[in-house]
């Protein structure tokens, strides 16, 4: 069920503890950590502490929490004082999305092209 931690799933873990993560910023809500596999000098995931598949089943249960999770993007880009980012909710396979737990990817440090592949 929507919201409640799901056995399977790597981020329901890094939120419990039982696997590792490099841990930046932490609120009553959300968890931000870094990218095992980064694509930019900073690379930080931003995820909701509760069981939501996808960005858009999170923003429909909801709002506020989607609402914390991108003010969570701005506090990590500021800490890590980037200037110019890019935040990005893959949003099902086909849009690259591999970890079915919602969450934002905070990406800069580097120049970036527009569109993305
Ligand atoms: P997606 O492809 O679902 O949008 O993003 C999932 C992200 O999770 C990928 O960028 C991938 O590198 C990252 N990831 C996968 N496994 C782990 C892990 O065990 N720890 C961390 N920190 N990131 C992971
Ligand atoms: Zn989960």
């Amino acid at each position: 069920m929507a919201g409640e931690p799901q056995d399977d799933c790597l981020f329901c873990k890094i939120v419990a503890g039982h696997v590792p993560a490099t841990i930046v910023r932490e609120t009553k809500t959300t968890v931000a950590f870094r990218d095992i596999n980064p694509q930019a000098p900073t690379h930080i995931l931003v995820i909701p502490k509760v069981h939501y598949p996808n960005a858009a089943e999170l923003a429909a249960a909801e709002p506020a929490l989607a609402a914390d999770v991108l003010t969570e993007t701005k506090a990590v880009a500021e800490e890590e004082k980037l200037e110019s980012y890019r935040v990005v909710f893959n949003t099902g396979a086909g849009a690259g999305q591999t970890v079915f737990h919602a969450h934002a990817h905070v990406l800069g440090g580097r120049g970036m092209q527009w569109p993305p592949g």
